[in-house]
């Protein structure tokens, strides 16, 4: 099971209130061995109301990124078509937070969609 440190997902509840009405997107730093998110890489990106584009070749790589998240700005919490492809670009787990951004208001996805459990610590 995936975890994540409450900080984190704290600054990223907040980060997606900011950017609403616009969808927020972030990179997930952690440990991939330990299944632990501990930090948002944030990317450059340009946000829009249903759609982030990322600016890939922008990003450094890096061994700690584990995977991404981004906001739902509509509510709904569950992965589209376009997300499932952007979820192989960029490693194992991805969150998806829906509106109101609560800490209950995210869900946790493999690359395949697949959701996952994922536990705050
Ligand atoms: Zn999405």
């Amino acid at each position: 099971m995936w975890k994540i440190k409450l900080a984190t997902l704290e600054s990223i509840l907040l980060a997606a209130r900011n950017t609403y009405p616009n969808e927020f997107m972030s990179l997930l730093g952690g440990s991939r061995q330990a299944k632990n998110i501990d930090e948002l890489v944030v990317v450059p990106a340009v946000f829009g109301e249903t759609f982030t584009l990322v600016q890939t070749h922008l990003i450094p790589f890096d061994q700690r990124i584990v995977g991404s998240v981004h906001s739902h700005p509509s509510g709904r919490a569950s992965p589209s078509a376009e997300d499932l492809n952007a979820f192989s670009a960029f490693g194992d787990i991805h969150l998806i937070v829906g509106e109101p951004f609560a800490l209950d208001s995210v869900r946790a996805y493999t690359v395949a969609g697949k959701a996952v459990r994922l536990q705050v610590v």
